[in-house]
């Protein structure tokens, strides 16, 4: 019997049209039951989407209420003793077909964690991170930790708790990463780091002594009407292929997002800075590639657990091959320039096409990680995840943590801020206990150059973008991870379609040809 794969891979490219994903009667029962545990998601993701872009404000309230209590009936739904029954029951059935087994594993994966984490403590997170977000808003805006720091050191001790209860093999810190990227551990990110971070160093002291990549640029500073950014974000959006009005939305709010609210309504958003457009420009094409993702998968997965992107790093991996691989590159602002000109004329005067690459590639050691360029992005996460990896250890306390913050961002970046806001206090991340979520982005950034460096095997990806036929480019990422959904692991889908797992050297050899060689 050829494993159904190849059965599915025939009708994905129409041979066999009447080939079923499902077939199992067990698989087919537990797809009936969580059909509502999807449902609810999909309400959620709604009524997220709403609450960032058009709810009135004080509709928060409520919608905070009804999030809570609708996440709550999630949950039950999830360990509904049924859908445990049963998906115990598949879990040791042989002969099922990949997309089978991806919904156990999807299912059993969420069932083990709702089951591991005492409600409790759960509750108690909940609740902490309502109070820590607030404390650390006003901690923020006075500049100073000490508003913050008994949060801090309560999410610490529930987060060291929380990784005891979920289990680990060899860090405590790994049950934590695990949660926002299945299978990810302490181990795979000292590899990566061990390898990218001195060749992020070589090229760092390249590119600031060399100047061609200038650290600053006056295009930074000019000001945009935001009408003509709009009009200029949503022409790119449709030459890049997003499906404008009829599976897509194109709103604003105050951080940019993208929402995949089902397979055929997957929306994105923008924010208008009024200054510096490739701000809105780049992370208009970076929410476009988290939302190719979910536009692309296959449309059978509908409404089961396997019809979203699989983890975050993967997810992070598709916006950043966008923005960065395709967005930065200089056959984009060549084909794109005519385009810009024709939008923003007014502040652009006769700025050519190598300007505008240069302006889209100003490379500075900052203190703030979301205004980082992409040679130096990852020593802002390298720095927040030394940082976690202690606190989880028990090594570093809430109360030393600025100083440590500051120490580390001086031996990496060269820079130290002169107040908290700027520094330890400036992510939303950990009041809201989402330790281990950050190695999430080196791991996109890893990823992203991982997919570059394979399709650059098979596709002349550059001449493709010089024509702004985009159309390889998408049906390239479709076949290699996006229509799969969430059917393999993170680790699997790249070995499957790569035929490796999580390999930084790409990364390395992006950063040496672009930033040294120039080719990119
Ligand atoms: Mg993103």
């Amino acid at each position: 019997m050829p494993t159904s794969p190849l059965i599915i891979r025939q009708a994905y490219h129409g041979r066999a049209e009447n080939t079923m994903s499902f077939q199992n009667p067990l698989v087919k029962e537990i797809l009936g039951l969580s059909r509502r545990i999807w449902a609810l998601h999909h309400a959620l993701s709604l009524m997220g989407w709403d609450a960032e872009t058009y709810m009135p404000p004080r509709g928060l309230e409520e919608r905070s209420i009804a999030t809570g209590e609708l996440t709550m009936l999630a949950q039950e739904l999830t360990l509904n003793p049924k859908l445990v029954e049963l998906v115990d029951k598949a879990s040791r059935l042989e002969g099922l077909n990949d997309y089978e087994r991806g919904v156990i594993r999807v299912l059993s994966r969420s069932i083990r964690i709702a089951k591991a984490l005492p409600p409790s403590l759960v509750g108690e997170l909940a609740r902490l991170g309502q109070e820590a977000r607030g404390a650390w808003l006003e901690a923020k805006k006075r500049n100073d930790y000490s508003v913050f720091k008994p949060y801090m050191e309560r999410i610490i001790e529930l987060e060291r708790e929380a990784a005891e209860h979920l289990g680990y093999e060899e860090h405590p810190y790994d049950a934590l990463l695990d949660l926002y990227e299945e299978g990810l551990t302490t181990r795979d990110m000292d590899r990566v780091f061990s390898i990218i971070e001195p060749v992020i160093r070589e090229v760092l002291d390249k590119v600031l002594s060399e100047g061609y990549y200038p650290q600053k640029h006056p295009l930074e500073e000019a000001r945009y009407c935001e009408e003509d950014a709009r009009r200029l974000n949503e022409e790119i959006l449709r030459i890049l292929g997003y499906p404008l009005g009829e599976r897509g939305r194109f709103d604003v709010s105050a951080h940019p997002f993208t929402t995949g609210i089902g397979i055929d309504d997957v929306r994105i958003t923008t924010r208008y800075e009024g200054y510096d457009f490739k701000r809105s420009l780049l992370g208009t094409i970076h929410e476009f590639g988290h939302a190719l993702y979910e536009l692309q998968i296959d449309k059978r997965l509908k409404t089961t657990p396997l019809s979203g992107g699989v983890s975050a790093g993967i997810h992070e991996s598709q916006s950043r091959f966008w923005e960065n691989m395709i967005g930065r590159s200089k056959a984009f602002t060549q084909a794109f320039h005519p385009l810009i000109k024709k939008h923003l004329g007014r502040i652009l005067g006769d700025i050519d096409a190598e300007e505008i690459y240069r302006y889209f590639n100003t490379v500075r050691p900052s203190l703030i990680r979301t205004e980082a360029d992409e040679v130096t992005y990852n020593l802002h996460i390298l720095l927040r995840y030394r940082l976690e990896k202690l606190m989880i250890e028990g090594e570093l306390k809430a109360g030393d943590l600025p100083e440590a913050w500051n120490d580390e961002m001086e031996r990496l970046l060269g820079v130290r801020p002169k107040g908290h806001a700027d520094g330890v206090l400036q992510d939303i991340h950990w009041s809201m206990a989402s330790i281990g979520y950050f190695p999430t982005y080196t791991l996109g950034n890893v990823v992203a150059a991982q997919v570059w460096s394979h399709m650059s095997g098979e596709l002349n990806i550059y001449e493709h973008v010089l024509d702004m036929d985009f159309k390889p480019i998408r049906r390239y990422l479709e076949e290699k991870v996006h229509h799969w959904g969430s059917t393999y692991a993170p680790k699997e889908l790249l070995k499957r379609s790569f035929g490796e797992e999580i390999n930084p050297e790409h990364f390395a050899e992006y950063l040496r040809r672009k930033y040294l060689d120039k080719k990119i």
